[in-house]
């Protein structure tokens, strides 16, 4: 079995409670509730167990409430190795007003991650980093790390000949990348706010894989939402991946299954072309149940086979 690592540095619980009609300043019941484990670096371990993967979970979980997250992850068969940190972790509370069916979510910020812990966590990440491992960094920084803490981590892993897919956004991306991550996955909004490019326009991803290429970057790719992805890579190949047209209900995760699915296929040792179908038809298997970040192999398999993958 192909093992993955998957560092969720800002994990949630992700709470999620349906009223009948959701008025301000009143005492309602929920008629629904439901908890998981979230933030984008659990969603991407949890797709990546269930495309069949052996992962480890890693990053700072809150001391209080941590225990119910990793009851509910090994559940999932998900290995853990996390670095508990003074406080809870976060709440992603999703308000789900029936009537409408509008949701109205509401983030807390997490524990705040203090000097030495975050030194104390570039062990535990060294030792999962071993030769030809396939590793993930997904999501914001907690507070506390500075922007370059995911080019730090990237640097270890590199120097234990481990690979990484890093899938995060504005200084955490722009630093990170400095440190040679393997894989780069901005979505289309971020590929622009990084670049002012438009994803599709090829002789500026050309040119854009020219410059990370010197970094030590060997994929590019942009997910472009139902549109698939473009991806560049080290040798100078562009490739376009677009999945079937399906009934989309909600997307939000998909890129953690695309990046999931990426990572997965790597690991296996799988093409550039393969790698690239597993995780446009992860991502897409994704978009078609209401649940975030759960996929499963079946749904994968037969969306996969529908995808189509060619030089761009
Ligand atoms: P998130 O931040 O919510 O995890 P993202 O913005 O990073 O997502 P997207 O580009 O929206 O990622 O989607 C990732 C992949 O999921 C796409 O490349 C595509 O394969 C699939 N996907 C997303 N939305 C759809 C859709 N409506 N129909 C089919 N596939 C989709």
């Amino acid at each position: 079995r192909s093992s993955i690592v998957c560092g969720a540095l800002n994990p949630a619980v992700d709470k999620r409670l349906h009223v009948p009609k959701l008025s301000i300043g009143s005492v309602q019941r929920a008629t629904m509730q439901e908890s998981t484990p979230g933030g984008k670096g659990l969603n991407v371990s949890r797709a990546a167990a269930s495309l069949g993967a052996q992962v480890t979970a890693t990053g700072f979980l809150g001391r209080d409430n941590g225990e119910w997250i990793q009851t509910s992850l090994y559940e999932s068969r998900i290995e853990q190795d996390w670095l508990y940190v003074q406080g809870l972790t976060r709440m992603c509370l999703n308000l789900i007003d029936d009537s409408s069916g509008i949701s109205t979510e509401i983030l807390e910020s997490g524990p705040v991650v203090k000097e030495e812990e975050a030194q104390e966590f570039f062990g535990r990440w060294e030792a999962l980093s071993t030769p030809d491992e396939w590793m993930t960094l997904s999501g914001s920084l907690p507070k506390g790390l500075d922007d370059s803490y995911y080019a730090e981590l990237i640097a270890i892993s590199r120097s234990k000949g481990a690979n990484i897919v890093l899938d995060t956004s504005g200084a955490a991306l722009i630093q990170g990348i400095e440190a040679g991550p393997h894989t780069i996955k901005p979505n289309e909004e971020e590929f622009r706010q990084w670049t002012g490019a438009d994803p599709r326009n090829r002789a500026a991803v050309q040119q854009l894989m020219s410059e990370l290429v010197l970094k030590g970057v060997k994929v590019l790719i942009v997910s472009l939402g139902k549109e698939g992805c473009i991806a560049a890579t080290a040798e100078g190949e562009l490739w376009r991946a677009v999945p079937p047209a399906i009934n989309a209900v909600n997307a939000v995760g998909s890129g953690d299954c695309f990046v999931a699915g990426w990572t997965v296929a790597n690991a296996r040792g799988f093409t550039v072309a393969q790698s690239l179908r597993l995780a446009t038809a992860a991502g897409a298997a994704n978009a078609m149940s209401s649940s975030t970040g759960m996929i499963s192999m079946a749904d994968t398999a037969k969306l996969s086979v529908l995808t189509q993958v060619e030089r761009w």
